[in-house]
């Protein structure tokens, strides 16, 4: 039996295109004892999968060009060789995605439970991407009622969360988004208090200046760039600058020189915390069974683009970096 993947065919310089890919098929190896055969339903395409495309260490090995991508997926088992998982069960693994098929370790794989959120869902909001927001924010960012929270990329899977996660909290909060539909989606239907098209002539600077005078307790960077910089600007004393991502410069041939204004850190004695979500993975059960609650009394929602087919996972994986999605990009397989 034969899986089709997305291989990487070569590595790219800077933007990605689509010749740095090809869809190819490979043979099935035996499912062995303690194993299983998934047939995937859905996978995801993650900003930080763009750096797994690049040479060099990092705290994730790259991938290998001439071998398929790998990534988060949810599928059914197709074979069970495992006491644990049975044929037809629901499984969510961090790693098999970017394939119709895979034969993965059953030490991988979780069962994934229906009746609250979608499969998808195991991929967003109820996986990685939700517990980057809760960790961040509670474990690193510590908000308080009351608190000034400005959020880049605040429409997509991480931010969206964020945005609802620090409101819930009593925060007053401010996101930036690529378009005008993007922003309209946070203030009407999240209910932020403020938000902004960072695409319009206007420096990110004085758009934080204008939406919150006074100042931010709280920056959630997922941009980097000229937002860390403005945010540096806009920061109150002992302001704390959550550091989950920079997808302005995962595509730069050369790194950009830095912000200009660092000096700031120390004339208002800024705290910036680098995050790294699976620090914080024993997080999971508390932080799944609270989102399950929220979500069933309809404090937070979440949106997710959806692509159909392997042949389709090249354009999601692209168009995180020119804002296709609005919340979690998902790759659909049935
Ligand atoms: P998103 O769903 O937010 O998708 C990426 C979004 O980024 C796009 O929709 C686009 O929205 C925006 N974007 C793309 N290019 C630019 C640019 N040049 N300048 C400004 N905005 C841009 O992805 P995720 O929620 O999965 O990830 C968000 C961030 O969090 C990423 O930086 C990612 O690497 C990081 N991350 C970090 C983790 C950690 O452990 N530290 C874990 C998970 C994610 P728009 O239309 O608004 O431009």
């Amino acid at each position: 039996m034969k899986s089709q993947a997305i291989y990487l065919a070569s590595r790219p310089e800077g933007e990605p295109t689509p010749d740095n890919f090809r869809i190819d098929s490979y043979e099935l190896p035996e499912v062995l004892r303690g194993q299983v055969l998934l047939e995937n339903q859905c996978f995801t395409v993650d900003p930080y999968m763009r750096g797994r495309m690049n040479e060099g260490e990092s705290y994730v090995p790259p991938f290998e060009v001439g071998k398929p991508l790998d990534g988060g997926v949810v599928g059914r088992v197709l074979k069970s060789e495992s006491d644990k998982f049975e044929e037809g069960d629901l499984v969510v693994s961090d790693s098999g995605g970017w394939r119709t098929h895979a034969v993965l370790e059953s030490s991988q794989l979780r069962k994934v439970d229906t009746t609250v959120f979608e499969p998808s869902d195991y991929l967003g909001a109820a996986g990685m991407p939700g517990l980057t927001a809760y960790s961040g924010l509670f474990a690193l960012g510590a908000p308080k009622a009351g608190d000034t929270v400005m959020v880049s990329a605040a429409s997509g899977a991480v931010g969206s969360l964020v945005c609802q996660f620090a409101k819930l909290n009593g925060c007053k909060v401010y996101g930036s988004a690529g378009s005008d539909e993007k922003v309209a989606y946070l203030t009407d239907e999240l209910k932020i208090d403020g938000a902004f098209n960072y695409k319009s002539d206007k420096p990110v600077v004085e758009h934080f200046k204008q939406l919150a005078p006074e100042g931010l307790d709280i920056y959630w960077d997922n941009v980097g760039d000229e937002f860390l910089e403005a945010a540096l600007e806009s920061m109150k004393e002992h302001g704390r600058i959550v550091s989950c991502g920079m997808i302005a410069i995962y595509n730069a041939e050369t790194p950009p020189p830095g912000p200009r204004n660092l000096a700031r850190i120390i004339q208002k004695r800024i705290q910036i915390k680098g995050l790294l979500v699976r620090d914080h993975a024993s997080l999971m059960p508390e932080y799944l069974g609270r989102l399950a609650v929220w979500k069933k009394n309809g404090l937070v929602s979440w949106e997710t683009t959806r692509f159909q087919g392997l042949e389709k996972a090249v354009d999601a994986f692209l168009g995180l970096f020119s804002g296709e999605n609005k919340g979690k990009m998902i790759v659909d397989l049935k």
